[in-house]
């Protein structure tokens, strides 16, 4: 099949041909002749497919005919981050070469005016994350009431990062006789109860199975003590001992710990670069273009800054922690192994981590190999503390590690479907989005010779981690512990000695 059997125009054929693409993908292919039918589609892909273009092609051949105007958006885009809405912002810029339309893009962390001023002059496609979308109309600035085409974009992150009480409301302001398309890479109950609810006798098109792992990616997982410095010190090694090492992805669970790994690396001579939800959006563009280009080959991410991402040809993911919820694992190590390509996907593993690895294993259906041996090959000392586990599988795990393979759902996690927010939560998670970077990844280490990804010490500053603002299910820095946590000191366990009076 060939993008010209789709039914797109001329226009934005022409554009394809310039973008070099020659055959679209099987989303694409499936996907666009229903939405150029003016059909709901529910397609269930993850990104990496080219589910990007399947919506954004026949929307501009569809934009072709009628105008904008103020205040009134013609189309409108839901996405769940602000990169992955900058994304699709350069998506339309790519394959809307040869049109005139308005593309606004109004997320949160930077300023309301900019934005006011591009939805008052009119625009054809607005692309934004709920939260900034939702202070623009309550602010009076823009009215939903024109959307011909409302597009949902990661549908289960918008879940997982608790804004469905926000996408329902928005999707009540929108005309019911509109066009949806709705896209998720996973299907749980939830997001099937919203697709039903949003959509009208949709398509269903899917792609991938959401759980496989490409086969271009070998797998391994690293035993390793649970301290962090036993922890960074394995991955050091690690990153030193790959010599196929090109560049890298370091996923951790917790945003604090993704500042500490980065300024860490960046004190043994790597060229490493962070992103996480706590830095600004310039911090953040830096971060991503300095690893894009290849001036910086390592880069230290949080599961929801990194999400979706289009980062071509990472040759190397590091799970520095185990994901406690096994579809982030898939996606973690979905950033490698693209398109045919060779990757390679280490997870670090320590004592405590074996209820989340075998979610995993569950999850992907087959066994990952260890690299050098198992836990057992750790010495005794390392179990200090949890030295009940001599074995993933067997024996008891320590209260903590049992709290956390629970799910990691801590007391401040993301709020839940069920929960709504009100107005002053979203300013507060507004707030949070604007909150300004402590520093900005350095871009200026030059590569050594001996290996691509050391470098001279980099200058950056330590990010503090600073938990203001939504807290967010990938980013969670664990649970609040109750009164002394898993420590009691010794001497309250002492029985007590009552004198007996005379
Ligand atoms: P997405 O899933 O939308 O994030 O797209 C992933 C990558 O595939 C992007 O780099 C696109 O530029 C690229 N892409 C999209 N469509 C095609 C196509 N038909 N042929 C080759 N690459 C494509």
């Amino acid at each position: 099949m060939s993008f010209a059997d789709l039914g797109l125009s001329d226009k934005v054929l022409q554009a394809v041909t310039a973008a070099g693409y020659t055959e679209p993908t099987p989303i694409q292919a499936q996907a666009i002749p229903h939405v150029l039918a003016r059909r709901d589609v529910l397609g269930i892909a993850q990104t990496g497919t080219g589910k990007t273009a399947a919506f954004t092609l026949p929307m501009l051949t569809m934009l072709e005919t009628g105008r904008a105007r103020a205040r009134m958006p013609r189309t409108l885009i839901l996405e769940p981050t602000r990169e992955l809405a900058a994304q699709v912002v350069e998506n339309f810029e790519r394959y809307g070469t040869n049109h005139k339309l308005n593309v606004a893009l109004i997320i949160g962390g930077v300023s309301f005016a900019d934005q006011d001023a591009k939805l008052t002059r009119g625009t054809d496609v607005l692309i934004a994350t709920p939260g900034r979308l939702l202070d623009h109309f309550e602010r009076g600035k823009l009215l939903l009431t024109g959307v011909e085409l409302l597009v949902i974009d990661e549908a289960d992150r918008m879940l997982d990062m608790g804004f469905i009480p926000d996408i329902e409301r928005i999707v009540k302001m929108v005309p019911f006789t509109r066009q949806t398309l709705f896209f998720s890479a996973t299907m749980p109950p939830e997001i099937e109860r919203l697709a039903d609810m949003f959509l009208h006798n949709p398509q269903r098109v899917e792609v991938a199975r959401p759980a496989s792992t490409a086969a271009t990616i070998v797998q391994r997982l690293v035993a390793t003590g649970s301290e962090g410095h036993e922890k960074r010190d394995r991955l050091r090694q690690l990153i030193r001992g790959e010599a196929e090492l090109n560049n890298g992805l370091i996923f951790c669970n917790r945003k604090r710990d993704v500042a500490q790994l980065q300024k860490s690396l960046a004190s043994h001579g790597f060229n490493v670069a962070a992103l996480h939800g706590d830095m600004d959006q310039r911090a953040r563009t830096i971060a991503l273009d300095g690893f894009r280009s290849g001036e910086v080959p390592l880069l230290v991410a949080s599961d929801v800054a990194a999400r979706g991402l289009d980062i071509p040809a990472v040759s190397h993911v590091f799970n520095f922690d185990v994901p406690h919820h096994p579809e982030d694992y898939v996606h973690r190590i979905g950033r490698t192994g693209r398109a045919g390509r060779a990757g390679h996907a280490f997870t670090l593993v320590g004592r405590g981590d074996d209820r989340s690895l075998q979610a995993i294993e569950a999850l992907i259906g087959q066994p990952i190999p260890w690299l050098d041996g198992d836990l057992s090959a750790l010495p005794e000392d390392d179990a200090e503390g949890e030295g009940r586990t001599r074995h993933r599988g067997r024996g008891a795990r320590s209260g903590e590690s049992a709290r956390r393979s629970r799910g990691g759902r801590g007391t401040g996690e993301a709020r839940s479907t069920s929960g709504r927010r009100n107005a002053p939560e979203r300013a507060r998670a507004a707030e949070a989005e604007a909150t300004p970077a402590r520093e900005a990844p350095s871009r200026e280490a030059p590569s050594r010779e001996d290996n691509p990804v050391a470098s001279a010490p980099s200058r950056q500053r330590p990010e503090r981690g600073s938990e203001r603002g939504r807290h967010r299910r990938d980013e969670e820095d664990g649970e609040t512990p109750v009164g002394l946590g898993a420590h009691v000191p010794a001497f309250l366990l002492r029985p007590a000695i009552v004198k007996k009076r005379k």
